[in-house]
């Protein structure tokens, strides 16, 4: 028996079964049925989230620490059935699944923090008498468009501060992940958020999150997703003179010098370039590493991928889950082919693995003797795909590590304090690791890149305010 799991539209549940979701370790799994919703369902959750907003911004901090709160709790006491889900419908393994789940967890709670924080500012004016006030306030309805790969974590870090600073949303999740999508909305629904102001709408991209980028009462979008999409957002948010903001591709560096520690060198590739199977913005899909290092550390990255566990993503054991979906395989399956004719050294995996289920299984793949113009190294892949760059020093490994036409994450492995401070200071890159895989971020500080990765203000801890308010500043004469 599957459910039916409906959109959430002005307080109310509604919507008839419409699309499912397959678990991509066993596709004989249907995790769930789901309304999908049309132009129509949109433009009434828009409407919804516009009539709620006056009172929703106005209902002080405590009305909204008390729900935020309330929804960390409780996700955070279903974190292994949340996560087990999680893992079921998107193939990150149960570690990854749970772990995230804790993360959107420590979001909620943060941002209930953060209500009770919010300050303004008071100067006294140019003109004798006069006080100016610097106060900050909700900046609407706000659309929240989010990727597959993040299914609960990247839809709490943009609800929980949307909802914190007085914001009423429209949230459209991926297709392919509407359970975990769900499962938020309907924790927060039940921790008493009043009606209209959060409002779920589950469907296609190009019909349910194109009635937001249309809508003129859409007064903010915060899109995580492809380039493509990503500069429609922009594009459409443009035209109707609304704050946007964009988290969209990688093609993450991670060097590895003649003096890193190779164990944690290894690790940091290890993890960065293959967890979550490959599939996060902020992987390290380019290995660049300099000579007197370079063959020590090749093999011992293809005998820890040798040691890899791959399978199903609800084995305790299994350490690398299936892809996604077909649609994802293919275009990993289509850049392994790419990578061969330009000329780079498959040195591992890349083939289909057959486990007990029907699923998307892909062996990591590793290649060799590629440079940085071949287009393995320049587009995003999004799958478990890294490819080692040769180079000869650090001066040639940062300037690879800059030649993209990315900046989200950039790592180093050495143990040079010099060579390390002088990557941190000329990386072109919004989020620098030293000795730590590009992946794998706190929850309390700013996530964002530069260049084609990102658009407009950073996402996650305080600075998550500057995108979902806008500041008032009030002058008065008081005689
Ligand atoms: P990915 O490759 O990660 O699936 P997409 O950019 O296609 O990246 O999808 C990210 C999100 O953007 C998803 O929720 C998707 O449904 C949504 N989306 C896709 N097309 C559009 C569109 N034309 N307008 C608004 N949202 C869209």
């Amino acid at each position: 028996m599957t459910v039916l799991r409906k959109n959430l539209i002005d307080g109310e549940w509604l919507g008839e079964a419409g699309s499912r979701n397959i678990n991509p370790s066993n596709t004989n799994d249907v995790v769930g049925e789901y309304a999908s919703a049309g132009p129509e369902e949109a433009k009434q959750a828009i409407a919804a989230a516009k009539a709620a907003f006056p009172a929703w911004s106005r209902s002080g901090p405590l009305a909204r620490h008390a729900v935020l709160k309330k929804t960390s709790d409780e996700i955070m006491a279903r974190k292994d059935e949340i996560g087990r889900s999680l893992a079921r419908e998107e193939g990150k393994t149960l570690a990854e699944g749970v772990g995230e789940t804790i993360r959107a967890a420590q979001i909620f709670d943060f941002f209930a923090g953060e209500t009770l924080r919010l300050s303004g500012e008071m100067v006294p004016s140019v003109r004798p008498g006069v006080g100016v006030e610097m106060t900050r306030e909700g900046v609407g309805v706000v659309g929240i468009i989010t990727p597959w790969n993040f299914p609960i974590a990247i839809p709490a870090w943009k609800i929980a501060p949307a909802l914190a600073y007085g914001n009423t949303i429209v949230f459209k999740p991926a297709e392919l992940v509407p359970e975990s999508a769900w499962t938020i909305v309907d924790i927060l629904h039940r921790a008493g958020l009043p009606k209209g102001v959060l409002n779920l709408v589950m469907g296609k991209g190009s019909v349910v999150g194109q009635a937001m980028l249309d809508s003129p009462d859409v007064n903010a979008i915060s899109f995580t997703g492809s380039v493509g999409t990503g500069k429609r957002v922009a594009a459409a948010s443009i035209e109707h003179m609304r704050k946007f903001q964009l988290e969209m591709g990688g093609k993450n560096p991670l060097v590895v010098l003649d003096d890193a520690d190779l164990a944690v060198a290894v690790d940091c590739a290890i993890n960065g370039a293959y967890f979550s199977t490959g599939q996060r913005c902020t992987a390290s899909s380019r290995l660049i590493v300099t000579e007197g290092i370079h063959d020590r550390f090749v093999d011992a990255v293809k005998e820890r991928l040798d040691k890899l566990v791959i399978g199903d993503a609800l084995d305790a054991k299994t350490q690398i889950g299936p892809v996604v979906d077909q649609t994802q395989l293919k275009q990993d399956e289509d850049y392994i082919a790419i990578g061969r004719q330009e000329g780079a050294e498959l040195a591992f995996g890349g083939e289909r693995l057959e486990r007990g289920t029907p699923g998307f299984y892909l062996r990591p793949a590793l290649f060799l003797g590629s440079t940085n113009e071949m287009r393995i190294s320049r587009e995003e892949i999004f799958g478990p795909v890294a490819n080692v760059i040769r180079v000869k020093d650090y001066d040639e490994a940062l300037s690879v590590a800059n030649d993209t036409p990315f900046g989200l994450t950039s790592g180093i492995c050495t143990t040079s304090l010099k060579h390390a401070t002088h990557f941190k200071r000329n990386s072109e890159a919004g989020m620098v690791m030293v000795n730590l895989p590009t992946a794998g971020v706190d929850f309390h500080v700013p996530f964002g890149g530069r260049k084609g990765s990102s658009y407009g203000p950073r996402e996650q801890g305080s600075y998550a305010m500057e995108f979902y308010t806008t500041v008032k500043t009030a002058y008065t004469f008081a005689g």
